[in-house]
This record gives structure tokens, sequence and C-alpha cells, in this order.
């Protein structure tokens, strides 16, 4: 479902004809409660190790259960992305990130629990900070390396990763 099916009720009043849509923000004729729904922000990173192999995880949780993603998550309110990158990275695979640089943006659809939410998924290119041992969180089931520039993107879990190797391809050969 959409996140704006979900919202039916005012949560400021209560009554039930409150106006969730594609526009904004969306509004409550009877209390006049005015509330902007934006894109969740996510970040994403493309590590890679001396010899310019690309870092993927293995997915062990919905959603995209199985298929391959690359370490990053949600922007908490508040922090940086590149904060938020370095956060999520030393979560789910225990590294930390150096040379962090921006390659794109792309937007995304994210299933959770009944819900599709919209984000914008802010992606950069990394390198390995010092030579720390790997730890790999529980929503993640392996890390694999591939070539970044003849892997397969079918494996990829969400169009806007697909959409984010396809940069740093079109970027190293020009
Ligand atoms: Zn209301």
């Amino acid at each position: 479902m959409s996140l704006q099916r979900t919202f039916t009720f005012c949560p400021s009043c209560g009554r039930n004809r409150f106006q969730s849509g594609s526009f904004k923000p969306w509004r409550c004729p009877d209390c006049g409660l005015e509330f902007f729904q934006n894109s969740a922000t996510a970040a994403g990173a493309l590590i890679f190790d001396e010899r310019g192999r690309l870092l993927t995880i293995r997915r062990a949780k919905e959603p995209a259960k199985g298929k391959l993603g690359v370490p990053g998550g949600f922007l908490d309110a508040g922090e940086t992305a590149e904060a938020g990158l370095q956060r999520e990275t030393m979560e789910e695979v225990g590294l930390l990130l150096s040379d962090i640089c921006y390659l794109g943006s792309f937007p995304n659809k994210y299933d959770y629990k009944g819900i599709t939410y919209d984000t914008l998924d802010l992606f950069f290119t990394a390198q390995i900070a010092g030579s720390a041992a790997m730890k790999l969180s529980d929503e993640v089931t392996s890390v694999e390396w591939h070539d970044p520039m003849s892997f397969d993107l079918a494996e990829l879990a969400f169009p806007s990763m697909v959409r984010a190797v396809e940069r740093y391809r079109q970027n190293r050969s020009m």
C-alpha cells in the first residue's frame, strides 16, 4: 500500500477526511492541519578495494532478501549523508570509509511491512580506511567482491543501485 493510502485519519483531530495524496502538503479540512511528506533520504556506498573490486553484500532480510546490495541505509534527522554512510557501513560490515566522493542520486521505491515508501538514494564511491577486519551484521549473509564493470546488474536488489553502478561505469568509460 502507498504511504498516502495508509493515512486517512488526521493525526491532529482524528477525523477521517485527511487529504493525503501525491500533492503537497497533505491537509485536514476539519482542523486545518498541513503536513509535508517528502522522500525518505538514504545513502549507499560503492566501496572499492586496492584492486578496484566492488564490495557487495548478500541481503539476509526483506526487502529483496537474497539479492545483492551495497552498504548503506536511511539517514537520521540532522545527520549528513557522509556520516550516515559511515554509520551504516560500520553497522553492516564493520568497515571505516575514506575518500567518500558523491556519485549521484536516484529515486527508489522501498517496500517495508506492507507500506511503499518513496526514497531518494544518494550514492557515493569510497575506499576502505586502514586494514580493519570485516564484521558482518545479521542483515548481511556474505560479502562478495565483483568487477564493477562487468558483473550482472540483475543481481542487485534495487533499481537505484543499478542506476548508480551504471553511472559509475559511464564515468569510467569517459
Ligand atoms: Zn484534523
